[in-house]
């Protein structure tokens, strides 16, 4: 399953939700700190800006 970087914009944590892919947008993510819901999910294009041989295979 595919893991998803989060920084929480209240107090600045940063923490891995483990979700599919159809769940991403449905899911309300919230800080395991704080719980607050204002988090921001960073997108980490490594796997798609190069021409790498190991791109990253989504589980849809
Ligand atoms: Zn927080």
């Amino acid at each position: 399953m595919p893991h998803y970087d989060y920084t929480c914009e209240k107090c600045k944590k940063d923490f891995v939700v483990e979700m599919k892919i159809s769940e991403l947008d449905k899911r309300k993510v919230e800080c395991p700190g704080c719980k607050s819901e204002k988090v921001t999910r960073n997108v980490t294009n490594t796997s798609f800006s190069s021409e790498s041989i190991n791109r990253y295979v989504w589980d849809k």
